[in-house]
């Protein structure tokens, strides 16, 4: 019989992977392009991977900041287990510096600036399937930054046949990601403009190390990955940088991978925005639809352009409102009038290993606390 283990924050460092040791008890962190060079006692521009005595560890290993139950559609992911609900979490810290961060108050902040629970790898499906989940969610702050938490609790997720999800902003070095990608189902991307100027103002990083992880991911993996443009009015909503960014993703990754353009609302530093008229969306969508994407979204807003169609005969597959699934039409990955394929995870086949007491026997009263 599994049984939870969810207990109180503890003081036990796990020791990081992707560093090496420098002069001095410095050490190296080459796990994002950061590639910070921390002094002992301090931490990298993430908070969360800390030098102590000449090693690095990482703070947010076993330490959920955040844990909510959603639907897959929040994600967003709109082609991967459609109506199905996802265990999410995250923990402190970022590798960015996004002014306009929606979930600053976990982002940036240190670990010990959260309020934050001890969940070991092995008790997070447990949680998952307790709460009818098909898959787990590493999501609300960058899951890159705690690469060793997300591969210890793959392997537990794929014991019972979950499927695992990176909602990430991209931001990982080659040396790092096939570690963490090849335990991964799916990811949706965060491809937050198609300007350096942009990324190096706006989110204090770069945009070309971006673009190479979706190339990985489409040349180097079977992960099912969608992309995200989050649309700040005046920042990066230019017509002409939409349909740059749309013709980059159609020579380099193809046009069956699903866009989403979502609605931006004042936060954190970015307060002087206003929210994204639904008008930019409508106008965005058309844009990459026009340049020759097949599947192309509007989040954040109530939008007809959340709905799935046919690209062939155009039938209206998946009716969506905000992230609820209204109605699904699609059959064996196919449109249900003319056949036509849909690309896509329509199906959990894993979900089949699962046996019967799986998820059956954690006990409520050891994770009553946790409110989701
Ligand atoms: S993961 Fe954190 S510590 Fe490592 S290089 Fe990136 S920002 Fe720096």
């Amino acid at each position: 019989m599994e049984e939870l283990k969810i207990l109180q924050k503890t003081e036990e460092l796990h020791e990081a992977r992707w560093w090496e040791a420098e002069a001095n008890g410095r050490v190296h962190c080459y796990l994002c392009p950061r590639h910070c060079h921390i002094h002992p006692g301090q931490a990298g521009f993430c908070f969360i991977r800390t030098n102590q005595n000449g090693k690095l560890y990482n703070l947010g290993y076993g330490a959920p900041a955040a844990l909510q139950i959603d639907p897959i559609e929040k994600k967003p992911l709109n082609h991967f287990l459609p109506g199905t609900r996802v265990f999410s979490m995250g923990t402190a810290g970022c590798n960015m510096g996004c002014f306009f961060c929606q979930n600053w108050d976990i982002s940036k902040s240190r670990s010990d600036q959260v309020h934050s629970q001890h969940i070991p790898p092995e008790d997070v499906p447990l949680l998952a399937l307790k709460y009818g989940c098909e898959s787990l969610a590493f999501t609300y702050n960058e899951p890159t930054i705690w690469g060793e938490y997300v591969i210890d609790i793959c392997k537990e997720a794929k014991k019972y046949g979950l499927k695992t999800v990176m909602v990430t902003n991209g931001y990982i070095t080659y040396d790092a990601f096939h570690d963490i990608y090849d335990h991964i189902d799916a990811a949706n991307v965060d491809l937050k403009a198609f300007t350096e100027n942009f990324y190096g103002r706006i989110t204090l990083t770069h945009l070309q190390p971006v673009l190479e992880t979706l190339e990985w991911l489409k040349k180097e993996t079977a992960v099912w990955f969608e992309i995200t443009n989050l649309m700040i009015p005046t920042l990066n909503d230019d017509p002409t940088e939409t349909r740059k960014l749309s013709e980059w993703i159609l020579t380099h990754l193809g046009l069956d991978v699903p866009l989403h353009f979502t609605a931006f609302h004042p936060d954190f530093k970015l307060q002087d925005k206003p929210r994204t008229p639904p008008a930019t969306l409508d106008r965005a969508r058309q844009i990459a639809l026009d340049a020759g994407l097949r599947y192309v979204y509007e989040g954040n807003i109530y939008s007809d352009g959340a709905n799935t169609y046919c690209p062939e005969c155009k039938e209206l597959l998946v009716r969506r409102s905000w992230h609820d699934v209204l109605e699904n039409r699609i059959q064996d990955g196919t449109c249900s009038k003319c056949g036509f394929a849909i690309p896509g995870v329509w199906i959990n086949e894993a979900k089949e290993k699962r046996g019967p007491k799986h998820g059956a026997t954690a006990s409520a009263g050891n994770y009553g606390h946790l409110n989701l």
